[in-house]
């Protein structure tokens, strides 16, 4: 993966109220730290930069994928140096599992009507790649002028059907990962980096 280096625990660049490294709460789950806080903070500058350029001239509707995306659409947001608005869609693919179903549920819907709108899908991660190949489908016929994704994490090789991804943060391995978003059992959200958990969390997710 492009700049990725194993990275141990105090290299995450968090650190608690009292200045100690990597007081994330979680008590030793976290097993690697994969993209470090600065490293996404980098790449969202980068990431925001690129889509000024692009979008120049032109209103961008964001839409994030509730809820993994929200960290990465405040962030990216803010490196965008254009007028933008906002929405939101919640799916449901995963459970508690951390294995894909390919079923994809509505939960949440958009607020409003995206017709001849410049649409920016905002992803975290895609994994197999169904979720977002079903999306892209549906937001495809409610007629965008333009319909572009950004994807934080991409894992490498493992997509089952080809997707056209304008923006990637990183790739990764096909491990499960944490952080930024990115929850196990609705957990690790608030990490302010990418990393795999040790298997004993997973053992007890309550
Ligand atoms: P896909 O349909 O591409 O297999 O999966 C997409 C969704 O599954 C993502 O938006 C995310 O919610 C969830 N997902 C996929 N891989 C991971 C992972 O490694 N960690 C977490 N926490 N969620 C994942």
């Amino acid at each position: 993966m492009e700049g990725t280096v194993e990275l141990t625990e105090k290299d995450a660049g968090a650190t608690s109220p009292v200045g100690e490294p990597f007081a994330d709460g979680y008590d030793g789950d976290i097993d690697k730290v994969l993209v470090t806080r600065e490293q996404l903070q980098a790449k969202l500058r980068e990431l925001g930069d690129q889509i000024t350029r692009d979008y120049r001239g032109r209103d961008v509707l964001l839409v994030a994928v509730l809820k993994g995306a929200f960290m990465v659409m405040a962030d990216l947001a803010r490196h965008i140096h254009l007028p933008v608005d906002f929405d939101f869609m919640a799916v449901a693919s995963y459970g508690a599992a951390t294995q894909t179903s390919g079923v994809v549920r509505i939960l949440k819907d958009l607020d409003r009507d995206i017709e001849g709108r410049h649409v920016l899908l905002v992803e975290d991660i895609v994994d197999s790649g169904l979720t977002l190949n079903y999306l892209l489908k549906n937001l495809r016929g409610r007629r965008p002028a333009t319909l572009e994704v950004c994807a934080l994490l991409q894992k490498k090789g493992i997509q089952r059907v080809a997707l056209d991804l304008r923006y990637v943060g990183f790739e990764i391995p096909p491990d499960f990962v944490v952080g930024y978003g990115l929850d196990y059992a609705e957990k690790f959200r608030n990490l302010p980096y990418i990393a795999t958990l040790k298997p004993e969390a997973y053992a007890d997710p309550a």
